[in-house]
């Protein structure tokens, strides 16, 4: 028997109200019905400007989660259009405290996906198939990994149609300019020619309301952007623009101590941490190698040697020469 899974038809929801709701996802092995969360918010008979919040791409990334529900506690007064939410849409990792999808495959790696793949490309095409159908804009947010916290920032190609100016407008300090071809949610959807954001900020399986409090006001400012919303504040205009990104890692293993000022420009010299060794003495002292951006920080003590411990954006054209680690998101597997 086929399984009846959520069709999105926009005539099913009213003009002028919030609907949250449950829809149906692919089952557990057949039998186990699987419900994740769905928001939508029409606010005129044209569906247009259509933004679409998507979170826990990465099932443990539950800041994102925490985000998506308190926009849609704030009870918005839309003026036209409609917003789409949905907070888990990898709802299998979410139930299990994990990034991936049952089939071990990482989601954000397997957009757009296809009908005749892996279950990961096939849920991947189910999720991409509905939030393209209407979505005009789409902000997609992520946090760290367990154990490693990224300061708010946004990912985006630059050069993607319409999101320079988009940025340009929008309520976020930190901007990293990347364009790799990973299979994420956001290069798939800048193939159709459509902007995408990616949200970066807080550690993998915590809630942190500062970042939170980022998170909301980029939905806002997207909003009132778009005409959606009365501008309630003044948003955060000026950005730092990062084009590279790296990881110090560990030369050699023991506790990491951390000194290192979060988001704040830290100066070629400068002591961000040091590694002690397990009776407390000094093994080295971690000094930035260039001017940058701490923009995420290992929150583990324990640490190996060629350990990651900090990601560091690069500030203008005193970037280190050496051949550049290809990541995507600074929650990547390593
Ligand atoms: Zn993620």
């Amino acid at each position: 028997m086929k399984e009846s899974l959520f069709e999105f038809d926009i005539e099913n929801y009213e003009v002028g109200k919030a609907t949250s709701g449950f829809v149906d996802f692919p089952s557990f092995y057949g039998f186990q019905k699987v419900k994740a969360p769905v928001y939508v918010y029409r606010a005129s008979k044209e569906v247009s400007p259509c933004v679409v919040v998507t979170a826990c791409v990465h099932g443990d990334e539950i800041n994102g989660l925490r985000i998506a529900q308190s926009v849609m506690k704030k009870k918005l007064k839309l003026k036209k259009g409609t917003l789409i939410i949905i907070p888990t849409v990898n709802i299998y990792g979410f139930l299990n405290k994990q990034r991936y999808l049952p089939d071990r495959k990482d989601l954000n790696r397997c957009f757009p996906g296809s009908e005749k793949g892996s279950f990961g490309s096939r849920f991947a095409r189910f999720i991409f198939q509905r939030i393209t159908k209407y979505g005009d804009i789409f902000l997609d947010f992520h946090s760290g990994g367990a154990g490693r916290f990224n300061i708010p920032q946004i990912r985006c190609d630059l050069k993607t149609k319409g999101i320079k100016e988009l940025v340009d407008n929008i309520s976020i300090p930190l901007v990293v300019n990347s364009s790799l071809r990973d299979g994420s949610l956001r290069e798939s959807i800048n193939d159709l020619g459509k902007p995408c954001i990616v949200f970066e900020g807080g550690e993998g399986l915590r809630i942190d309301e500062t970042i939170t409090k980022y998170g909301v006001n980029l939905v806002e400012s997207v909003l009132s952007y778009y005409g959606m919303i009365n501008e309630k504040e003044k948003f955060i205009e000026d950005k730092i623009i990062i084009n590279k990104t790296k990881w110090i890692r560990a030369k050699e293993g023991g506790l990491l101590i951390s000194e290192a000022s979060r988001g704040k420009i830290v100066k070629k010299g400068e002591v961000v941490g040091e590694l002690r060794n397990i009776n407390g003495g000094l093994v080295n002292k971690i000094k930035m190698e260039h001017d940058g951006v701490i923009l995420g920080i290992s929150k583990s003590a324990l640490i190996m040697s060629g350990d990651a411990l900090y990601n560091i954006g690069f500030l203008g054209d005193d970037v280190p020469e050496d051949e550049e680690e290809l990541f995507d998101f600074f929650d990547f597997e390593m």
